[in-house]
């Protein structure tokens, strides 16, 4: 399998250098040339298997230079070992009558960034491997809230690698960024950065564009590289869990082999729901793919109206993790679409130059097709959380309850009864304020005291993780002027 640029320089590289690498040097997205079919006997076979094995699976025909056993290996250190908190991974529970909760936050940090950034540091010191790369590996990494300490927890203490994480100051939970500031490990630096999420992830880009930069960092024995969603080693560990998914509904006798279900997705940057477009493409009897955005609803109209367009006012949301305006991955899925390299290079041209661009109508009707979407306010949020909460017992948190809310409205609109997966990215204990104020609870405990109320209110244990924060100390306060974030980088990598 081989990897081209969304945007076509035309050069052709193999998985392990599309992981190494990152980013094409185009400016582009490294993605692969075809998707391999899944088959339903294929998906018979996976019923049996366990999630790590599903997960080799699934990755194995993308990643042609590595060996079964040492995909096993990765995805045994990955989900194995007790580092999810249940044997199943990516639980699927039942909500109410057709309706699904894919679980993707039994990880180590308590958010669905684990279930790629726990297999990601494996195929790339991998890669690096395979490809002679003496020099070290610095990933720089911008964050919304969750990738952040997703990266971290992965990459720390990984031979040969180092981590810096810029997010927007008082743009993430108070948990967030306790969760970031208490990181361990020798070879983790974290930045608060002036400024919102896209000033973070731009400067990050920037900060990869730098030519001199660059230079400066191979002659001190670094190279960079992404944990962003842009790298393809973060969308494909994805891809797995739509596959699993699928497995366990049929397991669970919610499906019947080939019904079709739809998949609702709380998104920010694409990655995630792109991941389920995918596994649709390979066979996995996928219907409606919607697409749940916050009140930074700029995909909602993308996928209504084919205008993308990001001159619009950014908004704080009580789901930070979708506090997004640009969302990278959507040039992926206008490839998948179009097939027209040098289209897509100039829509992000002028997404680049004006903020805007718009797709022809045959595209957009194609759009429409596939996607459905809706947005929601931080006020039906908490209304949502409630009402979950009241209706179900089960308590979810505000990216989740985004999903929930846009399901209810879409089934309302088009009273489309298949059954349908939602996709539940975190927590709800990353996200106490929010959520207790929705359960209606006035008088908040302080600092991380408010684990232990929201437990209470809810009859939930808190997780592990998130209940360790309590006495590790800060080691990271620093603050950097969005244009001065390379200073960050040649102070880390010295
Ligand atoms: C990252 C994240 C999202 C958005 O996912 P994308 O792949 O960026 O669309 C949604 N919810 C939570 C909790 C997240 O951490």
């Amino acid at each position: 399998m081989y990897y081209m640029s969304t945007r076509g320089d035309g050069r052709r590289l193999t998985a392990s250098q599309a992981i190494a690498q990152g980013l094409a040097l185009d400016g582009g997205l490294l993605t692969p040339e075809a998707l391999p079919p899944l088959t339903a006997d294929f998906l018979d076979k996976l019923r049996g298997m366990t999630y790590p094995q599903r997960a080799v699976a699934v990755m194995a025909p993308f990643l042609s230079e590595f060996s079964e056993e040492e995909l096993g290996a990765f995805a045994q250190a990955a989900y194995g070992g007790g580092k999810f908190d249940c044997p199943e991974v990516a639980p699927v529970r039942p909500v109410d009558e057709g309706t699904y909760c894919l679980e993707l936050w039994h990880g180590p940090t308590c958010a669905f960034k684990d279930m790629a950034l726990q297999m990601l540091p494996h195929l790339l010191t991998a890669s690096l491997e395979k490809n002679g790369e003496r020099k070290q590996v610095c990933i720089l990494v911008a964050t919304s809230g969750d990738t952040g300490k997703g990266a971290l927890e992965g990459f720390k203490d990984v031979d040969r690698t180092k981590i810096l994480v810029f997010y927007p100051q008082n743009g993430v939970s108070a948990i967030q960024e306790l969760q970031m500031v208490t990181q361990e490990g020798g070879n983790v630096g974290v930045c608060a950065v002036k400024g919102n999420f896209d000033d973070a992830q731009t400067g990050v880009k920037r900060l990869f564009a730098d030519e001199g930069l660059r230079e400066q960092l191979a002659g001190r024995g670094y190279f960079l590289s992404s944990a962003n969603s842009i790298n393809w080693g973060r969308v494909l560990p994805q891809i797995a869990y739509y596959v699993s998914a699928y497995c366990d509904l049929l397991n669970q006798g919610a499906v019947q082999s080939g019904q079709t279900v739809n998949v609702c997705v709380p998104t920010g940057n694409f990655g995630n729901i792109l991941a389920a477009y995918y596994a649709k493409c390979m066979g996995v009897p996928i219907g409606k793919l919607i697409c749940a955005s916050n009140a930074n609803n700029v995909l909602t109209d993308f996928l209504r109206t084919g205008i993308y367009d990001k001159n619009r006012p950014f908004y704080q949301t009580l789901s930070p993790s979708m506090d997004i305006l640009v969302s990278s991955n959507l040039e992926r899925l206008l490839l998948a679409l179009t097939e027209d390299r040098a289209q897509v290079a100039e829509w992000m041209g002028e997404l680049n130059a004006t903020g805007r661009y718009q797709v022809s109508d045959r595209l957009t009707q194609k759009l429409r097709e596939e996607f459905a979407s809706g947005f929601c306010d931080d006020a039906q949020t908490k209304a949502q959380i409630a009402k979950t909460w009241k209706e179900h017992g089960y308590l979810i948190d505000p990216h989740t309850a985004v999903a929930f809310h846009v399901l209810e409205e879409y089934r309302r609109e088009t009273g489309d009864k298949t059954p349908t997966l939602v996709v539940s990215t975190a927590s709800p204990f990353k996200f106490c304020d929010g959520v207790l104020d929705a359960l209606g609870v006035a008088e908040k405990a302080q600092g991380l005291d408010i684990l232990d109320q929201l437990s209470q209110v809810s009859g939930r244990p808190v997780p592990a993780p998130l209940a360790g924060l309590r006495g590790k100390a800060h080691r990271f306060t620093q603050c950097a002027e969005k244009d001065k974030m390379v200073d960050q980088v040649l102070e880390m990598l010295i």
